[in-house]
């Protein structure tokens, strides 16, 4: 096969990267962080047997997986906005056993399974063109590469949607803002709350989301329908601390104070996440050597725990089309029915899985779902 450029090296990029690998296939992996700790790659994620362990698994990585997943992070708790406690779940109440491993294993793991110099760091995507029948990639410094077929696993914002849709992720009315507890006390109020597992409180239209992470850390997301903050785009930092604590003292006025105080106990800043969507269903205008995996295919909100494995599924089924049409086009066209028909009703379901985390009459309607073993 000729020249492949995979933009961007999230899980979806990388996983793509790794599976062409083992076909004998070369790539080039362009991410903009400087190095593999630029940034810290949040909480923890969990795998779903039919989509990201398959995956994993077809990456010859299953073994690595074991070593980091932690089955019992799939405890829940969940709670009023007063700390009582209304229901708590196990991985047996699931129909799914879904593994739990930290973000930043899951991508150490599928970087350390490429060739040296896959991942070209520092390399921000500006712009793709065609030129002729090839692809031209401009990068930020002014430098460019040229490739046949174009990978975007460039996340949200990607630069390489527009080459297949106009449409662009809609804000969804909810905003989380994320902070971790780096080194909790054993019999502190977070630790009560999650145990090993995920501790969820709730109030009309608010919540408190809490998740043991695999260092022994909390991952805490508060979590409000909001509109949108111009000022404050996905990831910004919020570097003073007193003024956000302000902000979430008023919002979290009629919480219990032990549950405000959970704030206290976060060190590291807080990180605004408003959260975007991709519509249910995608029509994409025809096009030729260029697709789209993960979150720039198909971002939506975090709660059902889908977006990680539906990235690392769409590089196992492309990589599949891949093998099996010796015509790009072909494969490529075969990999996107099949993933925009499986996305519709996902992304349908998560928002209405939002609808019930963040709901006006407070958690009862998730608490009968998470019952009969939902999500
Ligand atoms: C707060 C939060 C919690 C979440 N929790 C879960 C969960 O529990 N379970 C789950 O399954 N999913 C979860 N998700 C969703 C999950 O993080 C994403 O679906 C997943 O990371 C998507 O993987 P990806 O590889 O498509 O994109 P990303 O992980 O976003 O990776 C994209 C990569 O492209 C790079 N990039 C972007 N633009 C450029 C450019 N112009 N040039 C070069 N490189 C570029 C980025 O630096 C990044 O490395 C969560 C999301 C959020 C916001």
């Amino acid at each position: 096969m000729s020249d492949i450029a995979i933009l961007g090296a999230g899980p979806a990029g990388l996983a793509a990267a790794r599976l062409l690998h083992l076909r004998g296939i070369d790539c080039a992996v362009y991410e903009r962080d400087a190095d593999r700790h630029a940034r810290t790659q949040g909480g923890s994620l969990d795998l779903g047997t039919e989509s990201g362990l398959r995956t994993i698994t077809a990456c010859g990585l299953a073994e690595q997986f074991e070593r980091y997943a932690r089955p019992q992070g799939q405890h829940t708790n969940y709670f009023d906005r007063h700390g009582t406690l209304l229901l708590a779940t196990d991985a047996e109440d699931d129909d799914e056993a879904r593994p739990e491993i930290d973000r930043l294993e899951l991508r150490s793991m599928l970087l350390d399974s490429l060739p040296a110099g896959t991942v070209r760091w520092g390399c921000e995507v500006a712009d793709v063109s065609r030129i002729g029948d090839r692809w031209r990639i401009a990068l930020s410094d002014g430098e460019h590469v040229d490739a046949d077929l174009v990978i975007g696993a460039d996340g949200i914002n990607s630069r390489t949607r527009r080459l297949v849709t106009d449409v662009v992720p809609a804000y969804t009315g909810v905003t989380l803002i994320a902070g971790v507890i780096a080194e909790p006390r054993p019999d502190s109020y977070a630790a009560s709350l999650v145990g090993e597992g995920a501790g969820l409180a709730f109030a009309a239209d608010q919540a408190f989301l809490l998740q043991r992470n695999g260092d022994g850390s909390i991952q805490v997301y508060y979590t409000q329908r909001r509109a949108e903050d111009p000022r404050r785009a996905v990831g910004t930092v919020l570097h003073d601390p007193a003024f956000i604590r302000a902000e979430l003292d008023r919002e979290l006025a009629d919480w219990s104070p032990r549950m405000r105080g959970v704030l206290d106990e976060v060190e590291a800043p807080f990180v605004w996440w408003p959260l975007y969507v991709m519509p249910a269903r995608q029509t994409w205008r025809e096009h030729s050597g260029v697709t789209l995996v993960g979150d720039a295919a198909h971002v939506m909100p975090p709660y059902s725990g889908q977006g990680v494995n539906m990235g690392l599924l769409d590089a196992l089924e492309l990589d599949g089309a891949l093998s099996e049409h010796p015509d790009v086009d072909a494969a490529v066209a075969a990999y996107e029915k099949s993933m925009l028909a499986r996305m519709e009703p996902m992304i349908g379901a998560t928002t209405a899985y939002e609808n019930l985390v963040l709901n006006p009459d407070g958690p009862q309607a998730l608490l009968d779902l998470a019952q009969t073993g939902g999500r």
